[in-house]
């Protein structure tokens, strides 16, 4: 019998695993694994925002170089391709390496924490007072019992889908491809077509690959994403023949009732609350967010903790709406086109 069971270590479960009191029993429960290349590894553009900078700067910690990749890029190449229309905008992220990234911050959990990893969560039972967990691993099931649930596990949550099944969120298929990097240049890019999809693509240079990347409506997903390289080809895009191709749902929050955070006893944490940019699709800092809230809300032993949660995380469900204003202006192709136009925050680049 555990007093916290979390399931899923990325950003959102690795974060509160640190941060809870010693006192708690608490059981991890997470696919992912140091050591084999072939376990789950979360697909990810691994750009970290200045947001999720400033997290880990409030948790004092430094990221250390092993989690970093060539090159660091200080602008996204913006591209509206039905409307020909082409930006630079600075930004500051951070070029990770996302599977080590995560790794990492499995590394800083305590050792009071019991991690089972390269487990799989199959199903969660509600009994009385107690939850019950099953899980797979090394080709065997077990079942823990613990007092409170932690869901951490990203926008598939099966503690969101078993739990509070009347709480959906609308999810998209994201597609990435890996290819060897041939550009002369390295380059972020953004990119928009409403033929394709109605949210965005994207392309990243990583550690001499080129990943190309978009978030398509589920049931065109893999249409769209072969129709999107034949269009960047005809722009000038190098592709070559395809290494790896990930796919993975992502959440996609509509408004304030895409959000939930839990009740009684089991809790939502990153995306699986659904706290993930509706506009740029970042969800690493608000992964970090709602974990050092809910962290803080168990370490002070509140009664009614779901209550408190749900109030205390009302800056992110806040901060996420007014992302979702700032929408319209980045997918509706008039305003884009306004906006672009305009060259608005846009910055110049000396062509190469
Ligand atoms: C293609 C893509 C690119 C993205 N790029 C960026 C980016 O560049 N920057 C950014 O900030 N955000 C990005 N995001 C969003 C970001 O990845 C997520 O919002 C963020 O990782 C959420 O953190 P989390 O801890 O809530 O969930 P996750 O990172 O999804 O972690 C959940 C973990 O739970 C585990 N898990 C899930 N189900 C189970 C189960 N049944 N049993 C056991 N374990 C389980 C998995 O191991 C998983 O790693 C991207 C998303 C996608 C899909």
């Amino acid at each position: 019998m555990y007093d916290i069971a979390i399931i899923g270590l990325g950003p959102a479960g690795a974060t509160i695993a640190r941060l809870l009191d010693k006192r708690f029993r608490i059981i991890a429960i997470d696919k992912k694994s140091a050591d084999d290349n072939t376990a789950f590894q979360k697909p990810c553009g691994g750009l970290l925002a200045a947001d999720a900078q400033k997290a880990l700067s409030k948790f004092n910690l430094t990221l250390p170089k092993a989690v970093l990749v060539d090159p660091q890029i200080f602008a996204v190449k913006t591209i509206d391709s039905k409307q020909m229309l082409l930006r630079y905008y600075q930004r500051f992220y951070i070029n990770l390496d996302r599977h080590k990234f995560d790794m990492w911050l499995i590394s800083l959990i305590p050792e009071h924490v019991r991690i089972e990893n390269q487990a799989v969560c199959t199903s969660i039972r509600k009994k009385g007072e107690i939850y019950e967990v099953s899980y797979l691993k090394d080709r065997g099931e077990k079942t823990i019992t613990a007092r409170h649930i932690i869901g951490a596990d990203g926008s598939n949550s099966i503690v969101r889908r078993i739990l509070f099944p009347n709480q959906s969120i609308c999810r998209y298929l994201s597609i990435q491809q890996w290819f060897p990097e041939q550009h002369i240049t390295p380059f972020y890019s953004c990119i928009f077509d409403s033929d394709i999809t109605d949210s965005y693509c994207w392309s990243i240079s990583k550690s001499g690959f080129f990943i190309l990347g978009g978030a398509f409506p589920p049931k065109t997903g893999k249409q769209s994403f072969e129709l999107l390289k034949q269009k960047l080809n005809k722009q000038g895009f190098i592709f070559g023949t395809p290494l790896k191709t990930e796919a993975c749902l992502v959440s996609m929050p509509k408004g304030l009732s895409s959000f939930y955070t839990g009740k009684d006893r089991a809790f939502l944490l990153g995306e699986a609350a659904g706290f993930i940019s509706p506009s740029s699709l970042e969800g690493i800092s608000y992964a970090f967010n709602s974990a050092h809230a809910l962290a803080r809300i168990l370490n002070s032993g509140c009664a009614d903790p779901a209550r408190k949660y749900r109030v205390n995380s009302l800056p992110i469900r806040i901060k996420l709406l007014l992302k979702h204003f700032k929408s319209p202006f980045m997918y509706k192709p008039l305003l884009r086109k306004l906006v672009m136009k305009s060259g608005l925050c846009s910055i110049s680049i000396l062509e190469q």
